[in-house]
């Protein structure tokens, strides 16, 4: 037995074996035991010093049988008599005393008429070989758990662990069993993993945390634990007793097998101590090194990753051979092709500028372990523009022979590049502040007072001071006298507002005042408390003058408007005005203040107002301008005539948004014209008298004939009524005539009126024959008329053409029985004719008088120009008829053609849309 089966009894809590002496010298002594049986086998006599072990199962019997002194299975091997077992090996178990069977090895022999039974003691024999069976099972399961943990993926691990476990439980027959490995998170142990056999309680789940009672435990050895003895371990085992085995490596104790519910020493007495740590080792070695292996693994995982993500990685560099080399993903990051390479193309990589820098600190780190830290710039693997910046750091790890030279490269394009940007644009920020119209100032709060801490440097180009210069109160000395209370205010609103915004003047070095505009800011603490105001002047000089400016001009522009004799106006499109000068108020017996809002329109007739828009609906951008003169209905007045000139303004769209006016009063103009023509009409009418008496006499001479002729017949009394009739009729009709010519001579008579009308031309043309045809005839001139094809409507007034059209046949009679004096031969005729195209319907007037002197062609139309005698012309028959053509719209013009004078009168078509009433 060996001293380590020993002590593992001893642990395993065994009854002592019984103190045995070495068989050789036992056998000189005397023998195990020997047995005296008779031919029955029933034993007469026990020698030998093994006979106080034995213990009888019938006790005190006289002469018990070899049976009895014998465990059941011995039976098999002395079956019959003794005399049938001779020369044979009899292994015999006996009862003992402490329970425990003897295991012997004897023979019989005859002895004398009975037999011996010569036996010795082979328990320890069989112990070794138990012993040594189970160890060679233990070892290869020990083995194969080994292998399976070892050769598993790491994915498997847990499943093969718990394999493994129940490989163990039903080998042994462990109602529950489980691996603690060191808990990672807290001091103490942690089931890796537990099996529990199908009918036995679950003491254990995976990742369960046992704390740090297994630690009480000496472990050095499996123990078996009851709780009465370990009450500390309550916690890991329950209520239930259990067995733990310690695994441990260089570090002390690192793994524990516990089975629970599992009386080791029954269930397994030939398993040994060393088998139990051999088991444990064979699944506690690989695990916790496939642990290791998994968790730096990861590590190295976690660290590849960080250094990708970070554009970082290790160097390092070999002092003997002049090579340095770099982290696989720092190598490939800068496009290295390979991670060991010599320390001149690793400079290669680096800018020239930063080379030389990096080579002296590399020279310094090796000769004297300088630890070194810098940024240098590298070409960027892709050619970008920017070079990539790195930070590069290394150290010397060690001393002597063992000494390393490792560092780290970790990329800061993106903080060195914004670096760069951040200081660009601050430069460019100064720049443009100190370039500027504008002082950035900081004042710090000072008990209930600010204090100019800080100004940019734009202060002394615009201001020519400095921060000395602006203590609090030199800084009031330079405001404007008139400004200082808006100073003051300023500061007070700032305080109580928290921001202020304020205008006022400040003097400059050389005592010239700027506007400065200011706005200011509160900054506070977390209390609240002011702490200082951040504020920005700006210089409005330029722009204070000019809206002055503008001011002022806009100013005389009003007294120019407001003063104008014209009326000026703004309105928009729907006539509504904007604005209106006096003169205009005064013409509608209104303020300038009343005129706004009110409508243009109110002062026109329908017809004047659908004319007026339909102008303003012809301005365009292009010709923004239209003059007309128009007519209104005024308060107090009947009818006023203004010349208006609008102009139109347009937005981008070339929509019209306002138009603005300018009128003058024509009334005067316009009735005086009127009187005129009401006069040269009266002058025709006076002219005519010769013909219209004619025209009259005409019809009277026939009735005269028909009453005489009546009257005779009457006083021969042969009247027939037939007769009667027919004259009364005929005295009728004559009477009709008359009437007819009396009536359009009333009708030419009268004034014209105001507003123009469409009307058809050829009815101008119908009246003055009317009153001119008979006594043309009559005074032999030949009226050569041609009829109109074409119906056409033009603007005016009926009575005004028809004047017109008088005018021109009395000046042609005129000339024609004037050439007749000297030529009684002479046959005088008028033509009128019309022809007309898409615009305009002329009214041609021709005769056959010889035409106008050439030299007084352009003189003929002005008012009081004649060539007649004083008395007879009065020479404003064709200015009169000039100025209504012209009122028409229209154009009256003469040449000479080749019989005489052709006047012309052109007027134009009122087109059928336009045709308002
Ligand atoms: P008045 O007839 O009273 O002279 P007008 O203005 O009508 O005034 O005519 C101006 C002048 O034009 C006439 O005096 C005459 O010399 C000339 N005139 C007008 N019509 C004709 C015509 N058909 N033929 C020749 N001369 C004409």
């Amino acid at each position: 037995m060996s001293a380590g089966d020993k002590l593992f009894g001893r642990l395993l809590n065994r009854y002592p074996q019984p103190r045995q002496e070495p068989p050789e010298t036992q056998w000189v002594q005397c023998f195990g035991l020997q047995v005296q049986l008779n031919a029955e086998g029933r034993v007469m006599q026990l020698t030998g010093p093994l006979r106080h072990l034995l213990a009888q199962r019938v006790p005190n019997a006289r002469a018990p049988h070899l049976l009895d002194l014998l465990l059941p299975h011995s039976s098999l091997a002395i079956e019959g008599s003794p005399a049938d077992w001779q020369g044979q090996n009899l292994d015999l178990d006996f009862y003992t005393l402490n329970g425990a069977p003897l295991h012997l090895r004897g023979w019989v022999q005859p002895f004398g008429d009975a037999w011996l039974l010569q036996l010795l003691d082979i328990g320890d024999l069989l112990l070794e070989r138990r012993q040594s069976h189970n160890r060679e099972q233990c070892q290869r399961l020990a083995m194969q758990i080994a292998e399976q943990l070892r050769l598993c993926s790491l994915t498997r691990l847990p499943d093969v662990l718990t394999e493994q476990l129940q490989n163990l439980a039903q080998r042994f027959q462990i109602p529950c069993l489980a691996l603690a490995l060191p808990d990672e998170q807290e001091h103490g142990w942690q089931i890796q993993q537990q099996y529990a056999a199908f009918d036995a309680p679950q003491l254990w789940q995976n990742g369960q945390r046992l704390g740090t009672g297994l630690d009480s435990l000496s472990g050095s050895a499996p123990q078996y634990l009851t709780l009465r003895e370990h009450p500390r371990l309550q916690g890991t085992f329950g209520n239930a007793d259990g067995f733990a085995v310690p695994y441990h490596d260089a570090n002390g104790v690192v793994a524990w097998l516990l089975c629970g519910f599992y009386a080791v020493q029954q269930r397994a007495p030939d398993t040994t101590e060393r088998d139990w740590q051999q088991l444990t080792a064979a699944l506690a070695a690989p695990l916790l090194e496939r642990l290791r292996e998994h968790r730096h693994q990861l590590q190295l995982e976690r660290l590849e990753s960080l250094q990708a993500l970070l554009g970082t990685g290790w160097w390092e560099m070999f002092s003997d051979s002049d090579e340095v080399q770099l982290a696989p993903s720092l190598a490939n990051t800068l496009n290295l092709g390979t991670s060991r390479l010599s320390v001149q193309d690793w400079l290669e990589q680096v800018y020239p500028a930063d080379r030389e820098v990096l080579r002296r600190r590399l020279q310094d780190l090796r000769d004297d372990g300088l630890s070194m830290l810098l940024c240098v710039r590298l070409y960027r693997p892709d050619d970008g523009p920017e070079p990539i910046w790195y930070r590069l750091q290394g150290q010397a790890l060690g001393l002597g022979k063992s000494r390393r030279l490792v560092g780290f490269m970790l990329d800061i394009s993106d903080i060195k590049n914004q670096e760069q940007r951040a200081a660009a644009a601050h430069a460019r920020l100064d720049n443009l502040i100190a370039s500027s119209p504008a002082v950035i100032y900081v004042q710090r709060y000072v008990e209930g007072a600010l204090q100019p801490t800080f100004f940019s440097d734009s202060l002394l180009p615009l201001l020519g001071w400095s921060l000395a210069d602006c203590a609090p109160d030199t800084l009031v000395d330079r405001v404007h006298p008139d400004d200082r209370s808006q100073y003051f205010e300023r500061t007070r609103l700032l305080l109580r507002e928290g921001s202020v915004r304020a205008r006022y003047r400040l003097r400059d070095s050389r005592g010239d005042y700027h506007w400065l505009l200011d706005e200011a800011k509160l900054l506070r603490d977390d209390l609240g408390l002011p702490v200082e105001a951040v504020g920005l002047w700006l210089d409005v000089t330029e722009a204070t003058l000019a809206a002055e400016q503008v001011k002022q001009s806009e100013e005389r522009y009003r007294i120019l408007v407001e003063d104008s004799p014209a009326m000026i106006c703004r309105y928009r499109p729907d006539l509504t005005l904007t604005f209106g000068n006096r003169p205009l108020a005064m013409y509608l017996e209104l303020t300038p203040e009343q005129l706004p809002g009110m409508n243009l329109g109110n002062w026109m007739s329908q017809a004047q107002r659908d004319a007026f828009t339909q102008r303003l609906n012809q301005l365009s951008p292009e010709f923004p301008i239209s003059t007309a003169e128009i007519n209104l209905q005024l308060p107090g007045r009947e009818h006023a005539w203004w010349v208006w000139s609008d102009r139109g303004v347009f937005d981008e769209q070339g929509q019209l948004l306002e138009i603005q006016a300018v009128g003058r009063d024509n009334t005067e103009v316009r009735r005086s014209q009127q009187q005129l023509t009401q006069s040269a009409k009266m002058a025709t009418l006076g002219e005519m008298a010769t013909g219209l008496a004619h025209e009259i006499n005409q019809p009277l001479n026939v009735m005269r004939m028909a009453v005489v002729n009546v009257l005779k017949r009457l006083s021969t009394g042969e009247v027939q009524v037939d007769y009667l009739t027919d004259k009364l009729n005929r005295i009728d009709s004559q009477v009709q005539r008359a009437a007819r010519v009396v009536d359009h001579m009333r009708v030419f008579g009268r004034r014209s009126e105001i507003e123009q009308h469409p009307f058809n031309p050829a009815l101008a043309i119908e009246g003055t024959l009317a009153l001119l045809a008979e006594g043309m005839r009559g005074k032999g001139v030949d009226l050569r008329i041609s009829e109109a094809g074409f119906d056409v409507q033009v603007r005016g007034h009926v009575d005004q053409l028809e004047q017109v059209l008088i005018n021109l046949m009395v000046n042609a009679r005129d000339a024609l029985l004037g050439k007749r004096e000297g030529n009684p031969a002479f046959k005088p005729w008028i033509s009128v004719n019309a022809e007309r195209d898409a615009q305009v319907v002329r009214l041609w007037v021709e005769d056959n008088g010889g035409g106008i002197d050439p030299r007084l062609l352009e003189r003929i139309f002005e008012p009081f120009f004649t060539t007649k005698p004083v008395g007879v012309g009065t020479g404003l028959g064709l200015s009169v008829s000039y100025g209504i053509v012209e009122n028409m719209g229209g154009k009256l013009s003469v040449i000479n053609a080749t019989e005489g004078a052709r006047f012309c009168i052109e007027l134009p078509i009122v087109q059928e849309d336009q045709i308002t009433r």
